[in-house]
């Protein structure tokens, strides 16, 4: 690399001071740095740059002063050092890879529940779930350090800024990501939360469920899983909704059916009955002759999702019940009855009693 290219690739005028060129190297180096941008091929090209630029500018007769006293053209061993800044590099990178790769894999997104009973679903609601999410710490702010504390020398440079790598005759100095060159350590680590930046709190979130939402839906509260005070980004809270069942009601879709014992007196003389619905109890006709299974229809008692279209029925499902139990004088009635019936008065029954006549025959 010429000084040429080293001045553009930091971005110098000629002839910069030491300290300007110091600073324009620590600002791109820790840029670009592989802790801040591991396995970004692309960031690894740029940082490579960046120090080999100042390494030129550092020493920029180096090569030529090494080479001279054998007389040899600094070519070759120009090369020879490229190849052990490779093998700085590489070791640079690895590094840099390894703990990322574990950190990447856990989420921020967050999972509860949510029940809500049909009632609810008529409407539009809002229902507290309590969630354990990890916020920002509030004693350091997420900085993982007392406020506070005394600042000391950085460990991982030992207070120097920069690291320096060597091997064989080749050395790089970097500036220190730990400490963002600065080889101070933000103080001591914060108790609340050991450092980490985040704390656990427990919080009831409010979460606004929709009329008529579907059983096993989700339900998604952007930024409200877990935080990551270093990164400055959060999750999403996911709540999946649940359904109470209903001690009388069935939700089928957007229908809410409902299964209606009745006698069979009743079925057969007709009646009327007081049935519950979604907003209230109703009175529906029970005609005489009502068969078992019969579904009388309450249009537009059923749930109505938002838009108010798709507006479901209420479905009300006569079953006729079999009285048991029978007292002397129900069954000395029940006995007259059948001897007064005619066949005219179970047409089902006399169907049948046609067809197996002709299968029997
Ligand atoms: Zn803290
Ligand atoms: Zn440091």
């Amino acid at each position: 690399m010429n000084v040429a290219d080293a001045l553009k690739i930091l971005g110098l005028d000629k002839n910069p001071s030491p300290s300007q060129l110091k600073s324009a190297y620590k600002k791109l180096a820790l840029e670009f740095h592989p802790d801040r941008n591991p396995g970004d091929p692309e960031a690894e090209k740029r940082f490579k740059e960046i120090v080999i630029a100042h390494e030129t500018l550092q020493n920029p007769k180096r090569s030529a002063t090494r080479a001279t006293p054998r007389g040899r053209k600094s070519a070759r061993q120009r090369g020879e050092y490229e190849e052990l800044w490779e093998d700085i590099f590489s070791h640079i990178f690895k590094n840099a890879r390894e703990p990322a790769d574990e950190d990447k894999v856990a989420s921020l997104d967050l999972h509860a529940q949510v029940e809500v009973t049909l009632e609810e679903l008529t409407r539009d609601s809002e229902k507290d779930v309590a969630v354990s999410r990890r916020v920002r710490c509030a004693s350091c702010g997420g900085r993982g350090s007392e406020a506070g504390a005394r600042r000391s020398a950085c460990p991982a440079c030992k207070g120097a800024g920069e690291v320096r790598y060597r091997q064989g005759l080749a050395e790089l100095w970097i500036p220190c990501s730990a400490c963002d060159g600065s080889g101070e350590h933000a103080g001591e680590t914060c108790r609340d939360c050991a450092g980490g930046g985040v704390t656990n709190r427990r919080e009831n979130l409010r979460v606004a469920v929709p009329a008529a939402i579907k059983e096993g839906a989700q339900i998604r509260i952007k930024g409200k899983g877990d935080e990551d005070a270093r990164a400055g980004e959060a999750g999403d809270l996911i709540v999946t909704v649940r359904a109470n069942p209903h001690p009388v009601f069935r939700r089928e879709g957007n229908d809410v059916v409902l299964d209606l014992p009745v006698s069979f007196s009743q079925a057969a003389l007709g009646h009327e009955a007081l049935v519950p619905t979604l907003k209230g109890a109703q009175k529906i006709k029970i005609p005489a002759g009502t068969q078992s299974g019969r579904e009388f229809r309450l249009k537009g008692e059923g749930l109505s999702p938002a838009g108010g279209r798709n507006t479901g029925d209420m479905r009300v499902r006569v079953i006729v019940e079999t009285p048991t139990k029978l007292g002397e004088r129900q069954r000395e009635i029940l006995d007259e009855f059948q001897r007064i019936s005619s066949p005219a008065n179970h047409p089902k029954a006399r169907a049948f009693q046609e067809k197996m006549k002709s299968l029997l025959k």
